[in-house]
């Protein structure tokens, strides 16, 4: 009975944990080489914790590029739901799409 309930619940639990992220599409100032990175929520945010014992969560990622030196610095930040509060990116853009 037990392993037919962890199979539900793992079963339930698997596309929710798949689409908690989001993909990160930035390109290089550089050489316009474009990236696109999945960031998982549930494993790659820090988490943040603040004087009255809120916890926030950021992101900070360097991306490198195969053809040149440039490096990419993308650094985010969310709030305690983990959603997107702001973002800021060095030597590249975001692409919207
Ligand atoms: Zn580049």
């Amino acid at each position: 009975m037990f392993k037919k309930l962890a199979d539900k619940i793992f079963r339930k639990d698997t596309p929710k944990a798949a689409s908690d992220g989001f993909f990160l599409n930035v390109r290089c100032s550089e050489c316009q080489e474009k990236f696109h990175l999945f960031i998982n929520k549930s494993w790659e945010l820090m988490q943040d914790f603040g004087e009255n014992g809120s916890v926030t969560y950021s992101l900070q990622k360097e991306i490198f590029g195969v053809g040149c030196s440039n490096r990419i610095l993308v650094k985010m930040q969310f709030d305690s739901r983990k959603n997107l509060k702001s973002r800021k990116i060095e030597n590249g853009e975001f692409i919207e799409d």
